[in-house]
């Protein structure tokens, strides 16, 4: 007698979702996982570093990794983000390559596209954003775009309000390798707790002031203490690059600060279940773009030149 013998056969994989920054692959990824995971933002690049989200769909796990958008890099930072990209995407077994329906095939889409022959992965073409379009560009853009590389499949979806959704996780499903599961059921999300903390904390800080501070903001979270009555205290620090972006996010009478450890503790307090007590400090920190140690934690390369 082997057990388990009436169970369906498992299936797993890693499952990359590339493309340009603002594209949804942050958004779609929410969708599949269907708990927050990854952050959601206006503001171009604020995915730094890979974070997986797992769903369920049948026998099947998927193991997203959402990566950093994919764009023509220009300073050391953004080179090290697109090196993580495609490593992301390399490390993946099958890839979802988004495009945005309302811009089509722009310069960073080609470029994309242009690159990803050099994967040898099975690549499913999402476009994305189709609540923005008419449904006749939308043919066009299909073909346009499997003329310039090779897809297993083309999804037209909304990872917004869900629409097709449901199709392109069932295809993902269908398409991973027979296997045993990677994580145990419950899990949704392997980013250490600490990391999305500081996510949730750099989203609502981008979310307040996404006009005024540079990319170059960073959140740690220092502490994290579970209490006997069962809340959490946390501890993070807010990194800037100069005095005058200190000043920014206190705000007047640290009323910004304020505003923004409110937000933070609220979602914090959603995700983790407990009540939080967070501490924020907004510290400077001069030319960090340019020590290889950030890199280090981020899990990023840090390129010499
Ligand atoms: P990422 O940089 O690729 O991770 O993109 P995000 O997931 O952060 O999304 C960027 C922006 O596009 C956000 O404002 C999303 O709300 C928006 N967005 C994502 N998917 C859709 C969609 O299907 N329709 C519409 N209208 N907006 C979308
Ligand atoms: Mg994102």
């Amino acid at each position: 007698m082997t057990e388990g013998a009436l169970t369906p056969p498992t299936r797993c994989g890693f499952v990359a979702l590339i493309g340009a920054p603002n594209v949804g692959k942050s958004t779609l990824l929410n969708a599949l996982v269907g708990s927050k995971v990854t952050i959601v933002s206006h503001k171009v690049q604020t995915t730094r570093s890979l974070i997986r989200g797992i769903a369920i769909e049948g026998a099947a796990q998927l193991v997203f990794v959402d990566t950093p958008g994919i764009f023509r890099p220009k300073r050391r930072l953004d080179r090290a983000m697109v090196t993580s990209a495609w490593s992301g995407a390399h490390d993946a077994d099958l890839v979802g390559v988004l495009i945005d329906a309302r811009k089509g095939i722009d310069e960073e889409a080609e470029a994309i596209l242009t690159k990803l022959a050099g994967l040898r992965r099975p690549a499913l073409l999402v476009i994305n954003k189709v609540d923005l379009v008419e449904k006749t560009a939308l043919l066009a853009l299909a073909r346009a775009a499997n003329a310039r590389s090779t897809f297993a499949a083309t999804f037209m979806i909304s990872a917004l309000n869900g629409d097709g959704v449901g199709d392109v996780k069932a295809w993902l499903a269908h398409h991973v390798a027979p296997g045993p599961w990677l994580y145990p059921a419950d899990q949704i999300s392997d980013a250490p707790m600490r990391s999305l903390a500081a996510e949730i904390t750099r989203e609502k800080l981008y979310a307040r002031l996404h006009q005024e501070l540079p990319y170059q903001s960073t959140v740690e979270t220092e502490t994290w203490t579970e209490r006997p009555d069962g809340s959490v205290r946390i501890e993070q620090t807010i990194y800037v690059e100069r005095e005058s972006q200190r000043k920014i996010v206190l705000g007047k009478g640290g009323q910004t600060i304020k505003a923004i450890g409110t937000d933070a503790r609220r979602e914090l307090a959603a995700v983790i279940e407990a009540p939080v007590h967070l501490s924020l400090f907004v510290k400077v920190r001069e030319g960090w773009g340019d020590d290889p140690e950030r890199y280090r934690q981020m899990g990023l390369e840090f390129h010499k030149e």
